[in-house]
């Protein structure tokens, strides 16, 4: 019965095709770069704007005090709220409304938003505000249709997810907006292939650490300790010891691309010695400090306090082993991983949906990089969340991103198919 109900909804999405087109093309004409975290304003009152004609309930949410909040980038947000008026649980989705810097190399100018060949070029435009254009024709079409609907739909744009999250989604867990009190389903429509239901993502431990020697002349090393050196033999721990430890180490966890399956560190920077300032000249002198920024993402069976006590332990080891080592070691940011069942509602109902309307079964993935998931799942405690929409993962953040129309058509279907079957079905 469904079925012949939906096929409504389906054909007013194929109508509304130049309207997606243009509510995509004009959300990536808003530049909302982040950092700084430009005209968020003006971009979610243009979302405010639209729902509220159609009968949403509309909260903007400004995040005042969150990191790069200001006068001149106000960290603003979006709820829009529909109620049916008949008792029901509420689907939500969330997308994030900032962007990434441009940076070089694209043929395209970045925020025209141009159509060519049925794909809409911009920065934005795969991450994520075609995916966002997608769930608001899909809620569009799903309430123009007149199909009986129960409970509630909101939809949100939200601030800084490419920056952690805490003037967006984080603030508004905080708030109350993600909690069992009002949300029941949540799919934010990020940018990982129309056909795959991503269930959540690895964790992750950045930190720092810092070696310390003794400031000696260049010409007799030996009468001073190079810090350096005491970093390099860090770094031949982590060759030695930690690396294959981590390379035996695979997840369940489905995450893509397959490299990913396993615990990765990424060491991001090395800074030793004394800076070359004069013109680049460096001064002969043995380097008295070292300092290393490390990225650990781990897996959903790894506990964060074993994945610190991994390095600390190497550090430890060396402090007794080696002369001369002493070490600082500093927390920067950690978030655990999060990963829905693979048989919670919003991913049956999702992956039966990516079915039925592209003909395929849906895959099943994880991200390898965190997402705004985390917030919803650790601060709003809501366990029935995914990623699903439109955009190509490998176009995210690249020169030349664009989104494909019909990709946006096919998932708008599978976000409506969705929607429709959470809030009809029998509790
Ligand atoms: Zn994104």
């Amino acid at each position: 019965m469904s079925g012949q109900n939906l096929s409504e909804v389906y054909a007013l999405i194929d109508k509304a095709e130049n309207n997606l087109v243009r509510l995509c093309q004009e959300l990536i004409r808003f530049p909302t770069i982040n950092p700084p975290g430009n005209d968020y304003k003006v971009c979610v009152e243009y979302i405010g704007n639209r729902l509220k004609n159609i009968g949403f309930n509309i909260e903007y949410i400004h995040a005042r005090g969150t990191p790069g909040d200001c006068a001149e980038y106000p960290r603003y947000n979006v709820v829009c709220r529909y109620e049916t008026g008949r008792k029901g649980p509420c689907v939500h989705f969330n997308s994030h409304i900032d962007v990434v810097e441009t940076g070089e190399g694209w043929s395209h100018d970045p925020f025209a938003a141009e159509l060519i060949d049925g794909k809409i070029y911009g920065r934005g435009a795969c991450d994520m505000k075609g995916g966002l254009a997608a769930s608001i024709i899909a809620v569009e079409a799903l309430i123009a249709s007149g199909i009986e609907l129960k409970g509630a739909i909101e939809i949100s744009g939200t601030a800084d997810e490419e920056s952690g999250g805490l003037g967006g989604v984080a603030y508004l867990a905080e708030k109350g907006y993600f909690s069992k009190e009002r949300v029941d389903h949540v799919i934010i429509p990020e940018p990982l292939n129309v056909d795959r239901v991503c269930l959540g993502h690895r964790g992750v431990w950045w930190g720092e650490i810092k070696t310390h020697g003794r400031i000696a002349h260049g010409s007799m090393p030996f009468l001073g300790d190079c810090a350096i050196r005491h970093m390099g033999a860090v770094v031949a721990s982590f060759e030695d010891i930690l690396y294959p430890a981590m390379a035996a180490r695979l997840t369940k966890m489905p995450v893509v691309p397959e490299e990913a399956k396993q615990s990765t560190l990424n060491i991001n920077s090395i800074h030793g010695g004394q800076e070359e300032s004069n013109q680049g000249l460096p001064t002969p002198c043995v380097a008295d400090s070292c300092r290393m920024i490390f990225d650990r993402r781990f897996l959903v069976e790894e506990e964060l306090t074993l994945v610190k006590g991994e390095i600390t332990d190497i550090l430890a080891n060396l402090k007794e082993t080696r002369e001369g080592f002493r070490y600082e070691i500093r927390d920067i940011m950690e978030v655990i991983p999060s990963m829905t069942d693979i048989n919670a509602p919003v991913v049956r109902v999702t992956a039966a949906a990516i079915e039925k309307i592209l003909g395929k079964k849906a895959e099943f993935i994880c991200s390898p990089g965190t997402y705004d998931q985390k917030h919803i799942d650790r601060i709003g405690h809501l366990k029935d969340c995914i990623a699903y929409g439109p955009g190509i993962l490998e176009l995210a953040h690249q020169p030349d991103e664009y989104v494909v129309v019909e990709d946006m058509l096919n998932s708008a279907k599978v976000m409506a198919t969705a929607a429709y079957n959470l809030l009809m079905e029998q509790e």
